[in-house]
């Protein structure tokens, strides 16, 4: 087996296209045993030739909101202020973000266009609070809310992939959610898992056939994790604040040892800026998050728990 290529610029501006896959709530322990039951054929493929972390923190308090707000905001809730799922840039704040409080901030829809006014984005959702984390609204070219309808969300995104073929296309589907609050851990989260993985692979198969599928990045990202019970979050338990992140794509070269995670510690407020890092883009100031640059082959210069200053110490 020869040497993967050395990366080129350490991936930046590696992307044409990113697409972002945002699955609400994954609890990791249920996606193991689904995925370790060759249960979750695309998922298994992303994992094998991307990059993924199963360890991915997402930030407090676990609700959904904060946690969209970080992934797209780059930034965490002390920074951006929403702290919430009634959050809104209108409403009552207990803490504005950073920039103040009555100013949208900076996100990866408008940072994309303050340096790329005429590149396509595109947000299609099915939990309606996404659309107030997405301002100013000009910024996103194609916004389109299917309230909890995973199946039309999923089918406009690929209807839209192919005529439009986005700069930045941002996706989010909740049924997994719903079925870890309707019925906690269990069977019907797990079908849940299995039918957005037959989404995925369409999202794949849309990909390619847009004519893209050399030229974009694909992100997939989950906001938080789940309780013990597999049924809530907002708490402040390991297994609800890790989630699992993945990146996969041709700039995007397979571990050096196969189906090896990241060794790189994966915060959700880092998605923002690795898709930046991607697009050739740069981040603002008030990002908090950085690209992780092992996505694309660049090997990390030092993390802290593979030292040997720790082995001495332990
Ligand atoms: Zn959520």
């Amino acid at each position: 087996m020869s040497a993967a290529a050395p990366p080129v610029n350490g991936g930046f501006g590696s992307a044409a296209h990113v697409v972002v896959l945002g699955i609400d709530g994954i609890a990791v322990p249920e996606f193991l045993v689904e995925l370790q039951g060759g249960r979750l054929p695309n998922f298994a493929r992303i994992r094998a030739n991307g990059r993924y972390s199963d360890h991915t923190r997402a930030v407090a308090p676990t609700w959904s909101k904060p946690n969209w707000a970080s992934i797209l905001y780059g930034a965490d809730t002390s920074i951006h202020g929403v702290d919430s799922n009634d959050w809104r840039l209108d409403g009552p704040q207990a803490v504005p973000s950073i920039v103040g409080s009555a100013v949208p901030f900076p996100n990866l829809f408008s940072v994309l266009k303050a340096q790329e006014p005429d590149s396509a984005t595109a947000s299609i959702y099915a939990w309606p609070g996404i659309s107030t984390l997405t301002l100013p609204r000009e910024c996103v070219d194609f916004d389109r809310e299917f309230a909890d309808q995973d199946r039309k969300t999923i089918d406009c995104a690929k209807a839209h992939l192919l005529s439009a073929k986005p700069r930045l296309t941002f996706i989010h589907l909740d049924d997994v959610d719903h079925a870890g609050h309707d019925h906690g851990s269990g069977s019907e989260y797990r079908a849940a898992l299995r039918t957005t993985d037959q989404m995925l692979g369409e999202l794949l198969e849309t990909i390619e056939a847009a004519g893209m599928k050399e030229t974009t990045l694909l992100l997939i990202v989950s906001d938080h994790g789940r309780d013990s019970q597999g049924k809530d979050h907002g708490g402040w338990s390991l297994s609800e604040i890790e989630t699992t992140w993945m990146a996969y794509g041709a700039m995007v070269p397979p571990a050096p040892t196969p189906e090896t995670p990241l060794s790189t510690p994966v915060s959700l407020v880092d998605t923002s800026p690795t898709v930046l890092h991607a697009l050739g883009l740069d981040q603002p100031l008030e990002w908090r998050g950085r690209p992780v640059l092992e996505v694309f082959g660049v090997k990390p210069k030092w993390v802290w728990a593979e030292s040997a200053v720790r082995k001495q110490a332990a």
